[in-house]
Formats: C-alpha cells, structure tokens, sequence
C-alpha cells in the first residue's frame, strides 16, 4: 500500500468531534480546516492538519493537490434499494399525469412491477444493473450505502439479490452494509398471513445463517404490513441478531415511529406523516430518524418530514437518498443536500452532518467512517467548489472531483 499526501483544501470538513451521532446545535460543527491537508497510509487517515504542516510529513507519499478546492468525507447513503431489475418509467409518466402511488400500485406498477422483472433476472444480470448504480453513487460522492433486498417476495430472489450485493462488494470500491427488507409488499400469489410466515419461518432463519445481511427492516403501511406484523417480523428479526431499521409513517401516520422506538430500532425512516408524540418516542429510544426528501420531490408532494421540529427535540438526524426505480430514482446527496436546505430548511452545514457522520453511526460504522478523524477509513471527495455550502446552493449540477476510497482513486 501506497501513502498520500491531500494537500490545499481550501476547507478540510474533518467533521471530527465526539465518538457518536451529533445533536442539536454540534450538526452545525463541521471542523473545518482551512488551507487543510491530510496524511493517509495503508488506506486510513494517519494525520489531518494545516496543509503547510502536513507539507513538512510528506516523506515519500503521493501528492494529492486539491488545488484549493472543498475536502470532505465520502457520503454515507444510509437508505438505498441498489439491487432492482428495469426501471419504472410508466409508473413516472402516469405520476406526471396525476396519477397517485397508491392507484399506480393498484393498477399493477408500483413495487409489485419491479419485483417481477427482478425475479425474472438471473444474479449475473442483477449484479451488472447493480454496478452500474454502484458508478452513479460513486460518481455522485457517496462512498458507502446501506443496500436493501425486497423486490424477490421468495426466499430464493430475497436471497438471490442479498448474494448479489455480497459479490457486488468484492467487484465494486463502493461499501455496502446489506439490509434483508422481505417485508417490502405482500407478493401477489399470497396472502399477508401467508407471506408473514414465509418471512419469519423461512427467509429470516435463511438470511441469518448465511450471514447476509446486518439490519432487518420492514414497511410498516397501509396496504403493505400494519404495525402487528411488523412487530412480529422485526421482534423475529432481532431475536436471531439483526439490527433494526423501519420505513414507517410515510404515507399515513399508523404508529411507525412509536413501534420503532418499542423495538428498540437503530433507525426509524420516512416519517413525513409523524407528529411530535412520535418525534418524543424516537428521542426517548434514541433512535436515529432517516429522512428521504428525494422520495417526497419524487413523488410530487410537499409534505416533507418535520426536521426542524426534530432537531429541536435532540434526534441524531441522518439524510438519505431512498435510491429505488419508484418513488426516488436519484443516487444523488448533493440533490438530497438541496432539498433538505430549501424544503426542509436545514443549514448546509446541518444537511452535511446528516449525510455523513451521523448516517455512518446509522449503519453502525460510526468508528470506521462518516469523519476525516486519524485510523478512520480514507475515503474522502474532493469537490469542485471552495466553501462547502455551493454543494446544497449549485443544484442539478455534479461538482465531483474526484472520490478516494481507503485512500484508492475510484473516480
Ligand atoms: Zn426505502
């Protein structure tokens, strides 16, 4: 392995600070270093410091001239659906003509329509889509995902696309945490009870003995599994070791939030529909809310999740694209930057902490990731701008100069 030498950041955002999620006023500290520079050996981050100090260190590394431009960790995308098969390109037009999700579902798009190309395509053709999705999160600054299964609804494709994303891993620099999400929706050829059992009695035992996946998460929603039988499912879930994760309140306000803060949940997502008697149960249990604005522009609505209000209440708030063929098809965080700014009325600097520090304890790799801190992972993004607030302001526009993973060049 090869040492580097990051020198001339005109803001090294090092993010350090304590060993845990940032709350209240500290997602607003960034620590920035200005004229920053960085030492990095055998893939980690060894020293970070003034660029004229760390000029002095350089001994025999590789220089890395950012040239003035902004240095900050890679983005850790907490909430993705990597592994789909097509796209839904029908259900975005009948959107475009005012159709609702709901009645798109109903009329056979929807989940239901991705699942059955999903099923339809064999691992080789799965992992070749995936990787082309892999270049797009690479490509957009993000440098570690959370991955979840759910477009199979059988035990053979739920498996078949969680070892896709663990051969995935191996041919891709991205970092993957992979998420078995059986309760995704109820297949058609089931009934709910039915599928519940197949869920609990045959995927989860499965997953677990393979060691495929590190959270469990279901969607807990009218129409899709209801607060009973999400309870069973993640009560299951964690009983045989799985980590807890949730997309709940998204469409209706049914509880989700409250039954993750029960379960115990690492995180509780969506929650457009969440009001504060839920806000007050995510603090209590400490859980992380994941907030998916992508989604929420995607689907043409305006009913944003009350960050805010959650931010006030102490919740170590994450941002997330949601990537899915549905109702986010962006693999984008500066987007998700823009939108949490503009819709959700965030800082930039808040937005930034949500995207990488806090995200990377939301998927429990908060010592290895998320910071420009020394003996964490070097993976960084150097930016084509010079003050770290252009990434939310320039919107629709890559500013990706190059992105480092363990202190390899990816893009
Ligand atoms: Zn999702």
């Amino acid at each position: 392995m090869t040492s580097l030498a990051v020198l001339h950041a005109s803001q090294l955002i090092t993010l350090r600070g304590p060993r845990r999620p940032r709350v209240g006023t500290e997602l607003s500290v960034l620590g920035i270093i200005h004229n920053g520079g960085m030492l990095v050996r055998d893939g980690e981050i060894e020293r970070v410091g003034p660029s004229d100090e760390m000029e002095k260190n350089v001994g025999d590394a590789d220089v890395v001239d950012a040239g003035g431009h902004v240095v900050m960790p890679g983005f850790v995308d907490a909430h993705t659906h990597l592994v789909f098969a097509g796209n839904r390109l029908d259900d975005f037009e009948r959107r475009a003509r005012g159709e609702t999700y709901e009645e798109i579902a109903k009329a056979g798009g929807g989940i239901r329509s991705t699942v059955e190309k999903t099923r339809a395509a064999s691992e080789l053709e799965l992992l070749t889509q995936a990787k082309k999705h892999a270049n797009w999160l690479l490509s957009c600054g993000t440098t570690t995902v959370e991955a979840k299964s759910g477009y199979g609804l059988t035990v053979e494709d739920e498996l078949k696309i969680l070892r896709v994303m663990r051969q995935l891993k191996e041919e891709v620099p991205l970092e993957i945490v992979p998420t078995f999400l059986g309760a995704h929706a109820v297949p058609r050829e089931l009934s709910p009870d039915e599928y519940l059992d197949v869920v609990i009695t045959e995927m989860l035992p499965r997953v677990t003995a393979e060691k495929l996946a590190e959270f469990c998460d279901v969607f807990c929603e009218r129409g899709y599994f209801n607060i009973d039988q999400s309870r069973k499912i993640l009560s299951t879930a964690k009983k045989l070791g799985l980590r807890l994760r949730g997309h709940v309140d998204q469409l209706t306000n049914s509880g989700g939030a409250k039954l993750m803060a029960e379960m115990g949940a690492t995180t509780a997502d969506h929650l457009e529909q969440t009001d504060e008697q839920g806000i007050a149960a995510l603090k209590k249990a400490n859980v992380q809310p994941v907030l998916l604005p992508g989604s929420v522009y995607a689907l043409g609505s305006s009913r944003y999740p009350r960050s805010r209000e959650m931010i006030e209440a102490g919740l170590a708030i994450v941002l997330a694209t949601d990537f899915n063929p549905g109702s986010s098809p962006t693999p984008s965080m500066p987007m998700v930057l823009s939108l949490a700014c503009t819709q959700m009325k965030m800082s930039p600097a808040e937005a930034i902490t949500a995207s990488t520090v806090n995200a990377a304890h939301s998927v429990n790799q908060g010592d290895r990731i998320g910071s420009l801190e020394p003996r964490k992972l070097a993976n960084f993004v150097i930016f084509d701008c010079e003050d770290y607030r252009e990434l939310a302001y320039w919107f629709g526009m890559p500013q990706t100069n190059s992105v480092y993973v363990r202190g390899d060049r990816v893009v």
